[in-house]
């Protein structure tokens, strides 16, 4: 991949951790005050306690993106970004611009989703 192309998926990589790390701060800070208000009686308590799962589960999600994120801006570092971790074809521009932290082509991406890779 030329580096004009490289440079404009790791400005887009960069764009989208920032992103993650904000989302992440922010939800935990949520999940920390909805723990601290004193203001809840124990009806609230039940209702606090699925918020709470329910900013857990999306901090594990963006956790989880992050880590794919890092792991592209990682492959652009030693120059392995843009082919596919299984058969090191080159991926599409295409896939890329849609996911750009992906590590597979849609073929063994749709085997790995299958249980197959
Ligand atoms: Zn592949």
């Amino acid at each position: 991949m030329d580096k004009k192309r490289l440079d404009y998926y790791k400005k887009k990589l960069a764009t989208r951790r920032d992103e993650l790390v904000r989302g992440i701060a922010r939800t935990e800070q949520e999940g920390r005050e909805a723990d601290e208000d004193p203001t809840v009686d124990l009806g609230d308590k039940a209702a606090n306690s699925y918020t709470k799962e329910f900013l857990f589960g999306q901090t594990h999600n963006d956790r989880s993106l992050l880590a794919l994120v890092d792991n592209a801006l990682a492959r652009i570092k030693d120059g392995t970004y843009g082919e596919c971790n299984s058969c090191h074809e080159e991926l599409q521009q295409k896939r890329l611009e849609a996911v750009p932290w992906t590590r597979y082509c849609i073929t063994c991406q749709e085997k790995t989703e299958q249980g197959q890779l």
